[in-house]
C-alpha cells in the first residue's frame, strides 16, 4: 500500500514514520497508510509558508478566485468518491459524507467571491486635505488545526477564507481522519497555488500542533477541537501576541414546549442527538422538555430510537453509523455507567453492539428524570447519549437551557411566536433554532458559540474576514 506523503514548500515529502487509518465500520479495512511529519517537517512547511507569505498577499483577486472556485469545482465534482473515503475513514453515513463533501466544495466557492469582495472605506480626516482608507490586509502565516468529527468542511471553511484573503496555511489534520485531509490538500497542490502558499502536515497534535502553536512566524492559529486544547491554543498564542481562534465543546439543548408539533419536535431531537452518531460540538445532548408533553414526547422518541439502523456507514440504509474509534467508545460507555450511578434511568440503549464486521458499534441512548447537576448534562459526551431533562414552564426551561459552561447552539420546538421570540433574546448560544435541529447549518452565515465554546471572531460567511484580515489605515496628503 503506497504511503501518503505530507506536502510542504510544493512537494510531496515522505518519512520515517506512518499511521494506517482504520475504518471504524470495519477494523480490517485499512483505508491508507499516512505518514507522520517528524519535527524538521513542520519547521520546513512553517519556512515554506513563511517565505510565500509576501507574494501571496500581493497576489491578484482574479488569481485567488480562479484557484478556489477551480478547488470547488473539483471537490463538488467528485462528491460521491470523496464522500465514501470520508464515511469510511470517519463514519457518518454515506449520505451525511457526501453531503459534508459537497459543503466544502461550496465553502471554496463561496469564499472564492469574497476574495473579489474584499472591500475598504475611504473617509474623510479630520484635517484639511487628507483623506483617510481604511484597508484589510492579509494577516500572515497561518497555522490550522481540526478535529475528526467533520473531516473535510471545518478544513474548508477555515483553508477557504485564510487563501482568499492572502494569507499562507499550514494545515495540521486530525490523526483519525488524514484521508481527507490528504485528498483536499492534493486538490489544492493540482490547482496551482505557488510553491509553500498551502501545507500539510499530518501528525499528532501534542507535537506536530505544539510546534506551530510556539512557532513566532506563525501569526494565527484557527483551531476546533476539545475545550482542554483550545485552552493550551490560548496559552501559547497569546503568550506571543498571535492571533487565535478557537472552536470547542457544546452541551446543547433543545426545548420542548407543550405547545409543539410533536412530530417535528421528535424528528428535531433525533436528529439533533443521533445523527452523526453524536459526534458534533452542535448535538442536541439536553432535551429539555415540558412537563405536560414530557410522557407522549419520551414514547414517540424512543419508538423512533428503536427504529433507527445502526451499522456500516457505507452501506444503503444505515440510519447511524459507527463511533469513531475504541477511545471514543470506551468514553460514551464511561458516560453511559455515570449516568446510571448519577441516578438517571436509561431508557434505552447504551450497549455495544456486534455487527458483521469488527466495528465501534454502539446504540444510542437515552436517560430519563436527569438534571442539570448530573456529569451526563454538564460534560460533551460526543457520542450517541441524550437526556431529558423534565421542566414545568418556559421560564424553567430557559433557565436550564442556559444552565451550562458552553453555549454554542439551542434550539425550541413551539408553535408560540411569542415563546420563540424569547428564546432567541434570552438564550446565551451562539447560534439559536427555532423548530428546527440545534445541528445543521448554512455555510454563508456566522458560526460559532458564547462562554466556554467558542473564542475570538466567529467562522464562516462574511464575518470571517474579521479573523483572516488585519485593518490598515492610510493617510493620504492631497
Ligand atoms: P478531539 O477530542 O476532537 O480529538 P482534540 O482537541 O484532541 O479534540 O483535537 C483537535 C485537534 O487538535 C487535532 O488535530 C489534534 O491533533 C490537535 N491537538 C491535540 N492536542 C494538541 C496540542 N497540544 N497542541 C496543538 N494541537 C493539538
Amino acid at each position: 500500500m503506497s504511503v501518503h506523503n505530507n506536502f510542504i514548500a510544493g512537494e510531496w515529502i515522505g518519512s520515517g514514520d506512518q499511521i494506517a487509518n482504520i475504518n471504524p465500520s470495519d477494523t480490517n479495512d485499512i483505508v491508507g497508510e499516512y505518514a507522520q511529519a517528524d519535527r524538521d517537517q513542520v519547521s520546513q512547511a512553517v519556512d515554506a509558508a513563511y517565505a510565500a507569505s509576501a507574494g501571496w498577499a500581493q497576489s491578484g483577486t482574479q488569481q485567488r478566485f480562479d484557484f478556489l472556485d477551480a478547488i470547488g469545482t473539483e471537490i463538488l465534482a467528485r462528491k460521491q468518491e470523496l464522500g465514501t473515503l470520508l464515511s469510511r475513514e470517519e463514519g457518518k453515513t454515506l449520505a451525511e459524507g457526501i453531503g459534508e463533501v459537497a459543503r466544502a466544495g461550496q465553502i471554496f466557492k463561496y469564499f472564492a467571491g469574497e476574495a473579489l469582495r474584499n472591500a475598504g472605506e475611504l473617509i474623510p480626516s479630520v484635517r484639511p486635505d487628507l483623506s483617510v482608507e481604511v484597508s484589510r490586509e492579509a494577516v500572515g502565516p497561518i497555522a490550522i488545526i481540526t478535529p475528526w468529527n467533520f473531516p473535510i468542511a471545518i478544513p474548508a471553511w477555515k483553508i477557504a477564507p485564510a487563501l482568499a484573503f492572502g494569507n499562507t496555511v499550514v494545515f495540521k489534520p486530525a490523526e483519525l481522519t488524514p484521508g481527507s485531509a490528504w485528498a483536499l490538500t492534493d486538490i489544492i497542490a493540482r490547482s496551482g497555488v505557488p510553491e509553500g502558499v498551502f501545507n500539510l502536515v499530518m501528525g499528532p497534535g501534542a507535537e506536530i500542533g505544539e510546534l506551530l502553536l510556539n512557532d513566532h512566524r506563525i501569526r494565527a492559529v484557527s483551531f476546533t477541537g476539545s475545550t482542554d486544547t483550545g485552552r493550551i491554543v490560548a496559552g501559547a498564542c497569546s503568550g506571543r501576541n498571535a492571533r487565535y481562534q478557537l472552536e470547542m465543546g457544546g452541551k446543547n439543548p433543545l426545548v420542548v414546549l407543550n405547545d409543539c408539533d410533536l412530530d417535528n419536535a421528535v424528528n428535531c431531537a433525533l436528529n439533533g442527538a443521533f445523527f452523526s452518531t453524536g459526534q458534533r460540538c452542535t448535538a442536541s445532548s439536553r432535551l429539555i422538555v415540558e412537563e405536560s408533553i414530557h410522557d407522549a414526547f419520551v414514547a414517540a422518541f424512543v419508538q423512533k430510537m428503536e427504529g433507527l439502523v445502526i451499522g456500516d456507514a457505507l452501506v444503503e440504509g444505515t440510519d447511524i453509523g459507527p463511533v469513531v474509534d475504541q477511545t471514543q467508545l470506551n468514553k460514551n460507555l464511561e458516560y453511559v455507567q455515570i449516568g446510571k450511578e448519577e441516578g438517571a434511568e436509561l431508557l434505552t440503549g447504551g450497549e455495544v453492539l456486534e455487527r458483521e464486521k469488527p466495528g465501534f458499534y454502539q446504540r444510542p441512548a437515552l436517560f430519563i428524570d436527569t438534571d442539570n447537576s448530573m456529569r451526563i448534562n454538564m460534560e460533551e459526551i460526543f457520542g450517541p447519549v441524550a437526556s431529558v431533562i423534565k421542566v414545568s414552564n418556559l421560564d424553567e426551561a430557559m433557565h436550564r437551557a442556559n444552565d451550562t459552561q458552553f453555549g454554542l447552539s439551542a434550539g425550541i420546538c413551539t408553535s408560540s411566536l411569542r415563546s420563540a421570540a424569547r428564546f432567541k433574546q434570552e438564550s446565551q448560544a451562539g447560534m439559536v433554532m427555532i423548530n428546527a435541529p440545534t445541528a445543521g447549518v448554512d455555510y454563508h452565515v456566522p458560526f460559532g458559540g458564547t462562554k466556554e465554546s467558542s473564542f475570538g471572531p466567529r467562522e464562516q460567511g462574511g464575518y470571517a474576514r474579521d479573523f483572516y484580515t488585519t485593518v490598515k489605515t492610510a493617510y493620504t496628503q492631497t
